[in-house]
């Protein structure tokens, strides 16, 4: 293990200042509240100080104090291409030069949708749109004028964007009716919200057995990646796909995250189930600004202006945004390309289970393709397949890791509820710097539990 020490030398730095981040920071509070964009960016420890960025390229970020780190933040899963990637940088500078947007059709967009039904079976039509939670929000408001229903399902511990209806989540029942999860959300609203466990076909079958008549959808990532990264487990989503069918409900698959990324078209061809209406977003954005919803043709065509649904946006499809996409998706469509992040994904799984074990640390490795899920959890063979699992792992010891990971050169989201992101820019290099990084901070964590 030692051997890895020296090595990884230029990147480990304990010493390493972060005095220009802490004046940015102590700037942005000022202006914005906590000092950020948006709430997971912020963490504490190390003065509660956000890495203020001022570079990517490939799988690594500089922030403005010169630290250099390889990144698994990825933007929350976007850049599978990796940071500034040339041929997504050219597509973008290209575009710019013949305008930025223009609140009429593009050809690009029809190019992008029809990549994006081309690989879908449940597909037949798209609606773009600018961020996930738009396409989540719009997604359900599609399935309530489909099925004439009001109530939603959602699993505790999945995230479909900050949408008042969707902002909802368990209590610590098999399945409540809704509590909003923020202040501002109208009690009327959550209550149209039913929340049930992840992984729990049981308690799928009760909120149907209770609220079937009036559940238009049961929305859910196929593999969530908002509680770290939790796998379906074997039977789940054709179980639901069976419940929805039974009661005449839609089943909605949230790929915002899982889309284009853990294979070509995503979750629902990784398992092979044909959900009624899916959410795109991040991968085919290509790190700009765009998501999309769709589903088969007699459900999209309800949609405005070929239907009565009414959704709209400025700047969705937007040039810059379609030009991303398109060249990311041409670049995944590659041959190879989904088996190089298997392999880098898998080699990153491998080497922090072993790491961890060398330190005598209990971890439970979670992965998909190239999303994985780390857990420091309190016993060897703990596993997590909820989001109650989840939320038993210790934050404390989290956060000792995810400092000296950082302190190693190596930045994680600051959240253990974050899965990490492999792109196409993590090579081989990248991920053994990575793992001998974790043997340091496997390291601490054991100190802090001694
Ligand atoms: N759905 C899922 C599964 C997500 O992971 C996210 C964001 O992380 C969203 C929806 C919301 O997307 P956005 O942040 O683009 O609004």
């Amino acid at each position: 293990m030692q051997r890895h020490c020296e090595w990884i030398s230029p990147h480990y730095d304990p010493r390493m200042s972060i005095e220009k981040s802490q004046v940015a920071f102590a700037e942005s509070s000022l202006v914005m509240p906590g000092g950020v964009s948006s709430p997971v960016r912020a963490f504490q420890g190390v003065g509660g100080t956000p890495v203020f960025v001022a570079d990517g390229e490939g799988c690594r970020v500089t922030d403005v104090d010169g630290n250099r780190y390889i990144d698994y933040v990825m933007s929350y899963g976007p850049l599978i291409a990796g940071h500034a990637n040339d041929r997504v940088m050219a597509a973008i500078c290209k575009q710019a030069g013949h305008g930025t947007s223009f609140g009429m059709p593009t050809m690009a967009e029809t190019t992008l949708c029809d990549t994006i039904a081309s690989a879908l079976p449940s597909v037949d039509m798209v609606r773009l749109v600018n961020s996930g939670t738009e396409a989540a929000m719009s997604a359900i408001r599609l399935a309530r004028a489909a099925t004439g229903r009001n109530k939603i399902v959602k699993c505790a511990g999945c995230y479909h964007g900050h949408v008042d209806g969707l902002l909802v989540e368990a209590g610590s029942g098999a399945l409540t009716l809704g509590t909003p999860s923020s202040p501002g959300v109208p009690k009327s609203v959550a209550a149209n919200t039913l929340t049930v466990p992840y992984n729990d076909l049981d308690a799928a079958a009760k909120v149907f057995e209770l609220h079937g008549d009036d559940i238009a959808c049961f929305a859910v990532e196929p593999i969530a990646g908002n509680m770290g990264l939790v796998p379906p487990a074997p039977g789940y989503l054709a179980g639901l796909r069976e419940l929805c069918d039974k009661h005449g409900a839609m089943l909605l698959f949230d790929e915002v995250m899982t889309g284009f990324r853990v294979a070509w078209g995503g979750a629902q061809v990784r398992y092979n189930i044909r959900p009624d209406l899916s959410c795109f977003g991040k991968v085919i954005g290509g790190g700009l600004p765009l998501a999309a919803y769709a589903g088969p043709k007699h459900i999209m065509e309800q949609v405005s202006p070929a239907g009565p649904m009414y959704q709209a946006g400025t700047l969705s499809g937007n040039p810059l945004a379609t030009a991303a996409g398109i060249t990311t998706l041409e670049i995944l469509q590659e041959p190879g390309a989904y088996d190089t992040l298997e392999t880098r994904s898998a080699q990153l799984q491998n080497g922090l289970e072993t790491a961890a074990k060398d330190a005598g640390v209990p971890v439970c490795v979670n992965r998909v393709g190239s999303m994985v899920g780390l857990y420091l959890v309190d016993a060897e063979g703990d596993t997590v397949e909820n989001f109650a699992d989840a939320t038993a792992t210790s934050a404390d010891r989290f956060a000792t890791f995810f400092h000296a990971m950082r302190e190693a050169g190596v930045l994680l989201a600051p959240s253990r509820f974050e899965a990490l992101f492999v792109s196409l820019a993590h090579d081989e290099e990248a991920i053994e710097q990575t793992v001998a990084a974790s043997e340091i901070a496997f390291a601490a964590v054991k100190r802090t539990d001694i």
